[in-house]
């Protein structure tokens, strides 16, 4: 049987891991992206450091790595952090083409105009004229790829980008709230300057498109943390670029041969910095799902399964974050941006404190080997999807041990010292009392 032919739409971080890691399963894989068509500058954790290495974007991570002192104004503190690296968005995409080179993926430049899909396969037109055929389709054209249905939508959010050319100075990012947002700034070195202010879209009053960059320069001159850090340099003209910034998570991220990852199967709300951490995430997991509906077709129900239930844990858990996150504003709760986002997308705890009694052994999808495959794992409120196993130790079989009235002693005999420790520490803090 001839091997399928794969195309990613969309070469941003998602489509570029999961490119490069469809490259590392033997598949031949091509990519077909657009150029984003303006200068933007993103704030990264050390987690995305750790996620473009894992995913083998040697060079984005390059881009990536430029640490930036950090400020962070919020609930009335103003707070000093030193954990932010700054990335320029057309540089790191650069890079990530780069980086799809160097592992032998194909790179088609141009812009993706239709696209036409059934069970054989699909038909994709550029705007060049030129066609594309795949077997198997990767979405990942991030906030732009069309959206069938949206299981999830926060509330509607606009972010304007404001950008201006300063001095070259040190680099620094800063974050702060607002009456009726918040706004995120920063310089880089060659001394571009950027400010943002994420709003909600009913209730601001943001002005039409030619309105917009006096709107934005006069609420920038109201910010003491503006002027505090940008100088002289705080009232240069700028140019605007207004996006959404609302949190969509998509209906069906999957078929049997096609799979949505990175923004185009779920957006965070940019307030939790982790945007480029959550699709790297999704596009993680993804070589592994379309290696079993490829190469396994009777496990396509359970491979979809495990791909949409991480999708949609991942999502919440973020929503979550950015919801405590917005909470912690307690002097702003009557304005309607605030009080909408301290109540989406629920009221249920990041975390459930642990209770031994409500662990459960349950069969469940799990990556084996580049496969999905059902395995017994530990469930918990706190852990819905199940842990599998804590460094190559499976937990089911100690759990279920336990629980039918084996000791700890006898469960653990002939496992190293190390070993020894780290289950009784994952039980302690499950909450096991012995
Ligand atoms: C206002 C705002 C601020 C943000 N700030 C941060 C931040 O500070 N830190 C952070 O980690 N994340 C941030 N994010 C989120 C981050 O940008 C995304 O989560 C991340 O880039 C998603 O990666 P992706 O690969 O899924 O999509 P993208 O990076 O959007 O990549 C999609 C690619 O597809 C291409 N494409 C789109 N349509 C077509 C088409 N028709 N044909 C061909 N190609 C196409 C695009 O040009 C792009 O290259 C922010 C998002 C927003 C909206």
């Amino acid at each position: 049987m001839s091997e399928p032919r794969i195309l990613i739409l969309g070469a941003g971080p998602a489509g570029a891991a999961t490119a490069i890691g469809l490259r590392r399963l033997g598949y031949a894989v091509d990519i077909v992206g657009d150029w984003r068509r303006f200068d933007a500058v993103e704030g990264v954790s050390q987690r995305v450091l750790e996620g473009l290495r894992h995913a083998g974007l040697s060079r984005a991570l390059e881009q990536a790595a430029v640490p930036a002192r950090r400020r962070v104004h919020w609930n009335g503190v103003s707070q000093q952090l030193n954990q932010e690296c700054l990335l320029d968005r057309q540089l790191f995409d650069r890079a990530l083409r780069d980086d799809l080179r160097d592992a032998g993926v194909e790179v088609i430049e141009g812009r993706v105009r239709e696209v036409d899909s059934d069970a054989h396969g699909h038909r994709v037109r550029l705007d060049t004229g030129e066609v594309l055929l795949a077997e198997f389709l990767v979405e990942a054209r991030g906030r732009q790829a069309p959206l069938a249905s949206n299981r999830l939508r926060g509330p509607e959010s606009v972010s304007l980008l404001n950008l201006w050319q300063g001095a070259p100075g040190e680099p620094f990012s800063a974050v702060e709230s607002l009456q009726d947002g918040w706004a995120w700034m920063a310089r880089l070195a060659d001394g571009r300057c950027y400010w943002q202010v994420s709003l909600d879209v009913s209730s601001s009053r943001v002005p039409a498109k030619p309105q917009l960059p006096e709107y934005c320069a006069q609420r920038r001159r109201q910010s003491a943390l503006v002027a505090e850090l940008f100088g002289a340099d705080a009232w240069q003209p700028a140019t605007v670029h207004a996006r959404s910034s609302t949190a969509i998570l998509a209906g069906e991220c999957s078929g049997d041969n096609w799979l949505r990852v990175g923004d185009a199967a779920m957006a965070v709300d940019p307030l939790s910095g982790n945007g480029i951490f959550q699709s790297l995430s999704s596009a993680l997991q993804a070589p592994a799902v379309i290696n079993t509906l490829l190469r396994r077709p009777e496990q396509r129900a359970l491979a979809r399964r495990f791909h949409q239930a991480r999708i949609e844990q991942l999502f919440l858990r973020f929503a979550r974050i950015g919801r405590d996150f917005y909470a912690q504003e307690q002097d702003k709760v009557a304005q309607p941006f605030w009080a909408q986002r301290q109540a989406w997308p629920d009221q249920q705890p990041i975390h459930v404190p642990s209770d031994f009694r409500q662990l459960q052994v349950v069969q469940r999808p799990v990556v084996r080997d580049a496969f999905i495959e059902p395995a017994e794992v530990v469930v918990s409120p706190d852990q819905p999807l199940g842990v599998w196993h804590l460094q190559g130790v499976p937990l089911a079989p100690l759990v279920h041990g336990l629980q039918t009235g084996q000791g700890l002693d006898e469960l653990l005999r002939g496992r190293s010292a190390t070993e020894q420790s780290m289950l009784r520490g994952w039980l302690a803090a499950q909450g096991y009392p012995g």
